[in-house]
C-alpha cells in the first residue's frame, strides 16, 4: 500500500497538468453546438484510461456518449466488483464576464485550480482514476474489481443513463457505488453523505369568476380566489414550522441518537448561516437544528404565487384564478406517490366550494439512505479517516441526486456518496474551482477505499 501512496506523492504535479488538459474541453451537454467537444472530450478520457492501464470504451447513446472502464476482470476471481460514477460534462460557463480568467484556460492560485468542471465534476473523478493508476504502474493488486461509468449528461438530467444500466445490468451488476460528486464542509474535514431527501412537485389553481371581474360591481358577493388560495396555504404548516397535513409525517425514519451527534459535528454556525442567506431570523420545525431541518425533515415550500394584476400602478378587480407551484422535500421513508395523494386529499377537504381546485402533478423522485452503520458505510469512514487524517463526519444532503435510485433499483447495490467538492467551489457559478488539497486527499481515499471496502465485502 505504501508503494501506491508514494506514487501518488511523487506524481501530483502531472496528474494536475493532466486534469488541466482535461477541464480544457468545453463539454457543455446543455448546447448543442459542443455535441464535437463533448464527444472529443468523451475520447480523450477513454485514452486517457488506457493509457492507465484500463479497458475503456465509448458507449453512444441516443443523446452524449458514456465511458466505460474497467480493470482486467479476471474470469472467476470471486473479487468484489464496485462500480464508480461520474460526468464529463458540464454547466454552462455564462455569465462570462464575471470570471476572472477565462473558463477553459485552467488557471491554479495557491492550492485552487479554476476552470469550469474542476469540482463538478471532472476533478472528483480524476481522483479516482488517478489512484488506479497508482495500483496498476506500480504492480500493486487491487483487492476488487473495477468499472468507471462516466457519462456525458448528468447536467441536463442524464436521459440516457438508466436505459443504459438496464441494458447493461449483468456487465454492471457490483457490490457498492461510490459517487464523489457532493461535498464536504471543509477541506480538513471529509464526510461521507449517506442521505438524500426526494421530491414530489405539483402546480395548484384556484379557479373563480369565468374572468376577472370588476371589484367595484362585484367584489363582495363572490369569493377571491387569491383570497381564498392564501388561506388554503395558510391551513397547511403550522406556528411551529410544522406541516399541518394529516398523514404527512406517517412514514418518517426518526432520526437516530448516533446520526443527530453525528449531525451536531458539523461545523455550523447559526449567526453566521442567518447572515449568509439575509434572513432576520431562522425559523424552522421546532424540536430540530438547522442542520437536522435542511437535510433530515420533510418540508412543504411554495416556489411561486401568482393571481391577478402584476403591472403596474393598481387595477380594480377580483382575479378569476391564483396559482401556487409547489415542491416538497422528502426524506427516508416516505413515498412520493403516496405523500402526493395524502397532500391532494386534504386540498380537497378544506378548499371552499366558492371555487373550483385543480392540482397538476409535477416530477418526483425517492429519498435515499444507507445505513451509516452498514460495513460499507463503516469501510467508507475508515479510508476518509486514513486519507484525511482526520475523524470524517456523516452527512446527510439536502437535494436530490435520482440516479442514485436507479443503481439501486437497477443494480441492486448502495451508492457511498464520498464528496470531495467545498461549498466556496463555485459549481455551476463563475469561477469555479477545486480544491488541489481535496483532489490529492481524493486520490488517497479512493486508494484506501478500495481496501476498506473489499475487506467489508
Ligand atoms: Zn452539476
Amino acid at each position: 500500500m505504501q508503494v501506491v501512496l508514494d506514487y501518488l506523492k511523487r506524481n501530483q504535479a502531472r496528474f494536475v497538468a493532466e486534469l488541466c488538459e482535461f477541464l480544457r474541453f468545453p463539454s457543455v451537454s446543455a448546447q448543442p453546438q459542443h455535441k464535437q467537444d463533448l464527444r472529443a472530450c468523451a475520447d480523450w478520457l477513454a485514452q486517457h484510461c488506457r493509457q492507465i492501464g484500463l479497458e475503456a470504451k465509448v458507449c453512444p447513446t441516443t443523446g452524449h456518449p458514456i465511458v466505460v472502464a474497467k480493470t482486467k476482470f479476471v474470469k472467476n476471481s470471486r473479487k468484489p466488483h464496485f462500480m464508480v460514477y461520474g460526468h464529463y460534462d458540464i454547466q454552462p460557463p455564462d455569465p462570462l464576464d464575471l470570471w476572472e480568467s477565462p473558463p477553459f484556460e485552467p488557471r491554479i492560485a495557491g492550492r485552487s485550480l479554476f476552470a469550469r468542471g474542476s469540482t463538478d465534476n471532472k476533478g472528483q473523478h480524476f481522483a479516482h482514476l488517478k489512484a488506479v493508476e497508482a495500483y496498476l504502474k506500480t504492480g500493486t493488486p487491487l483487492p476488487c474489481d473495477l468499472t468507471f461509468v462516466i457519462e456525458g449528461e448528468e447536467e441536463v438530467g442524464s436521459a440516457n443513463l438508466a436505459k443504459f444500466l438496464k441494458s447493461h445490468r449483468r456487465e454492471l451488476a457490483c457490490d457498492a457505488i461510490v459517487v464523489s460528486d457532493t461535498g464536504m464542509p471543509h477541506s480538513d474535514c471529509p464526510a461521507l453523505t449517506h442521505a438524500l431527501r426526494g421530491i414530489i412537485a405539483f402546480e395548484i389553481t384556484l379557479r373563480g369568476p369565468s374572468r376577472d371581474l370588476h371589484s367595484g360591481i362585484f367584489g363582495g358577493a363572490v369569493d377571491n380566489p387569491a383570497m381564498a388560495l392564501s388561506q388554503l396555504l395558510g391551513k397547511l404548516r403550522d406556528k411551529n414550522g410544522r406541516i399541518a397535513i394529516p398523514g404527512f409525517y406517517d412514514d418518517v425514519a426518526p432520526l437516530t441518537a448516533y446520526e443527530r451527534s453525528e449531525l451536531s459535528r458539523l461545523p455550523t454556525n447559526d449567526a453566521e448561516l442567518r447572515k449568509l442567506l439575509g434572513v432576520k431570523k431562522l425559523f424552522g420545525e421546532r424540536g430540530f437544528t438547522p442542520i437536522e431541518q435542511r437535510s433530515a425533515r420533510p418540508t412543504f415550500e411554495i416556489n411561486g404565487l401568482t393571481s391577478g394584476y402584476q403591472g403596474e400602478g393598481s387595477k380594480t378587480i377580483v382575479p378569476a384564478w391564483a396559482r401556487a407551484k409547489i415542491t416538497c422535500r422528502l426524506v427516508p421513508d416516505q413515498n412520493p406517490a403516496r405523500i402526493r395523494k395524502v397532500v391532494c386529499n386534504y386540498l380537497k377537504k378544506i378548499c371552499p366550494p366558492s371555487v373550483r381546485l385543480e392540482i397538476e402533478a409535477g416530477h418526483g423522485a425517492e429519498a435515499y439512505l444507507v445505513s451509516p452503520k452498514s460495513p460499507q458505510a463503516r469501510a467508507a469512514l475508515r479510508a476518509l479517516h486514513q486519507a484525511f487524517n482526520r475523524k470524517p463526519v456523516l452527512m446527510r444532503e439536502g437535494g436530490s441526486i435520482p440516479i442514485v435510485n436507479d443503481f439501486k433499483k437497477v443494480l441492486g447495490a448502495d451508492t457511498l456518496l464520498l464528496g470531495l467538492g467545498l461549498p466556496e467551489d463555485n459549481a455551476h457559478s463563475p469561477n469555479e474551482k477545486f480544491d488541489l488539497d481535496c483532489f490529492e486527499n481524493g486520490q488517497r481515499m479512493s486508494a484506501f477505499l478500495w481496501q476498506e471496502l473489499s475487506r467489508s465485502a
